[in-house]
């Protein structure tokens, strides 16, 4: 049993969401003190302009015009005249109407339930986190109220200022509003936050999160601390139905402190049986790294966190120390919550809010799976409320769509800057947590033009940019308080003997995955073959339980979580379970 349940405790990534981000940054020019980013940031005033009706705050050049100018698109939608197709003049915006109205689309979209693209392979049950469809049913519920903790932490040597907990706590009521806008209200998160800091027994410098873990052996999960200040908390919190707790380590802390530059990763666990406390277990625990430019905007982090605590995986590639910083390692920019929460944009992209739930099937225009030549369809800003569609979906086979998104320098993407315009990316859901699922496609000849942390405002199709991806072209039409695009495209592909050949190409190559340092988690799960997990094994041996739970030396073999199995007799050769979908019965 308690095998069991260390083995399926899954490390999200320690990287992620900092010391991947933390090494490219220089404190000093992004010093930011919370409170002035608070001004900028989702809190309750900011969120307002969000949610208020912006149609009429937003244009108010194009009210003077009447709206029957605008009315009879047929002025505007013949690209022949209007839209330069081939360059990306700055004649457009003077040449195309703004859109004032939103208009219907010109071929009705077909059953949203085909860009539910699934999850491939199959999921496991003790996934965390995925790219397809469904949701993690064992996540932090979407909807609803879900509460978490916000624990205080210092040390003997680092002990915490009385002046730091009020910035701390209202950090975390900007994560409630994040959550909220986002969601469209769906989303009620709520905080048990400590007002003093608990001080643990040990100097900073003196924990080692690589030792005296559960098992025994060598996770960098630092598990010992968090139940040290857990039992502490306990005593004077009540952590009565708290998924997850969020741990505030002192500004003083040192950087170079065993739990600092990675901070704890996120631990989540299917079974809620690693941390417990008086009210019972928590799911999940997250230490705050001790960078600087993490603490800039700390609530930017725990946002990203709770993300993966609702079930979402990170965008970007498994973490490579030299890629950082590079497009191979962020194909999806700062684009998206989940790709980085340090930049400009925070927005969570069309394509998670579709999985959790809030973006209706109303609020999806799901092509349908025949080919289309010059559909129009309107999108109503993403940041916005309001009626209309948020988001194009264009499945390409079954596991890949072309996503198209209307965004704008409000809300939570305040500081992306520029005039907004339609985000094109590509989702593919056989790709997952920090493989790269999905990217950012830029028009021919776009210099991405990317600052670090900064936004990547070219990326946004503007009125007469076009791209072409995977066989569909998009190109914007008219601007305004909306977006106005129309898209060509393809038969819907053809997946019925892509299964197998699919799975094998997108997952990462063995040797990559048996060449990973220690630092990077694996599970059965990472894995093409047992051979494959044994390799990674023989040269991780610090990570043993991950991979051999039964202590018998064999990797993901019979016994050990997630090991190799004949799929119940239909596959001819022992593969580890998440290939069972390709033996038929
Ligand atoms: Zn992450």
């Amino acid at each position: 049993m308690r095998l069991v349940a260390i083995l399926v405790v899954v490390l999200l990534t320690a990287s992620a969401c900092g010391s991947g981000s933390d090494t490219a940054a220089p404190a000093s020019t992004t010093a930011v003190p919370a409170t002035t980013t608070s001004t900028t940031e989702p809190t309750a005033s900011s969120q307002a302009t969000t949610t208020a009706p912006t149609t009429s705050a937003q244009a108010p050049t194009t009210t003077a015009v009447s709206t029957t100018t605008a009315v009879p698109t047929t002025t505007a939608t013949p690209t022949t005249t209007a839209v330069p197709t081939t360059t990306a003049t700055p004649t457009r915006a003077t040449v195309v109407p703004p859109l004032t109205e939103y208009l219907p689309p010109t071929v009705p979209g077909g059953d949203t339930t085909f860009c539910q693209l699934l999850a491939i392979p199959a999921p496991l049950d003790t996934d965390v986190v995925r790219v397809g469809f469904p949701r993690p049913t064992k996540s932090a519920p979407a909807e609803g109220t879900v509460k978490y903790a916000l624990v205080l932490v210092d040390f003997p040597d680092a002990p915490g200022r009385q002046d730091e907990i009020g910035p701390v706590h209202e950090s975390v009521d900007l994560v409630s509003a994040y959550y909220h806008s986002i969601s469209d209200g769906r989303l009620t998160i709520t905080w048990v936050k400590s007002d003093e800091f608990v001080r643990v027994s040990q100097p900073s410098m003196s924990y080692d999160p690589t030792v005296g873990n559960p098992g025994g052996s060598n996770h960098p999960w630092g598990v010992l601390l968090s139940e040290e200040i857990i039992a502490l908390a306990d005593e004077s919190m009540d952590f009565s139905d708290v998924f997850g707790v969020f741990f505030y380590t002192a500004a003083a802390t040192p950087y170079e402190a065993a739990i600092g530059p990675g901070g704890w990763s996120m631990f989540s666990m299917m079974d809620h049986t690693i941390f417990s406390t008086d009210e019972g277990p928590l799911a999940s625990a997250y230490g705050l790294t001790s960078s600087q430019r993490v603490r800039d905007e700390p609530w930017a982090t725990w946002a990203h966190e709770i993300g993966h605590t609702l079930g979402l995986a990170d965008f970007y590639v498994r973490p490579d120390p030299s890629s950082f910083g590079t497009d191979e390692y962020s194909p999806m920019g700062h684009w998206a919550l989940m790709a980085s929460q340090l930049g400009a944009t925070k927005s969570m992209g069309a394509w998670n809010r579709w999985l959790l739930g809030w973006l209706t099937p109303q609020q999806v225009y799901c092509a349908p799976p025949v080919p289309l030549s010059n559909a129009e369809v309107t999108l109503q800003p993403l940041v916005r409320s309001g009626d209309g569609y948020k988001a194009v979906i264009i499945p390409i086979n079954d596991h890949k769509a072309v996503v198209a998104e209307s965004r704008r320098s409000e809300g939570v993407d305040v500081n992306m800057g520029g005039e907004g315009g339609v985000l094109v990316y590509t989702v593919d859901t056989s790709i997952g947590h920090m493989q790269g699922t999905q990217k950012v496609q830029l028009p021919d000849g776009r210099d991405p033009g990317r600052q670090s942390y900064g936004a990547w405002p070219d990326a946004l199709l503007a009125v007469g940019d076009r791209l072409t991806v995977e066989g569909t072209t998009i190109e914007v039409l008219q601007t305004g308080d909306y977006d106005r695009i129309r898209f060509s495209k393809a038969a819907l592909a053809e997946t019925t003997t892509t299964t197998t050949t699919t799975t094998t190409t997108t997952l990462p190559p063995a040797t990559e995955t048996a060449g990973v340092q220690d630092g990077t988690f694996a599970t059965c799960g990472s894995f093409l073959t047992p051979n494959d997990a044994q390799t990674w094994f023989d040269a991780n041996p610090d990570f043993g339980e991950s991979v051999d739970g039964n202590g018998d030396g064999t990797a993901c073999g019979d016994g050990d979580f997630g090991g190799a199995t004949d799929c119940g007799g239909r596959a001819p050769v022992l593969v580890l379970p998440q290939f069972c979908d390709q033996y038929q019965t």
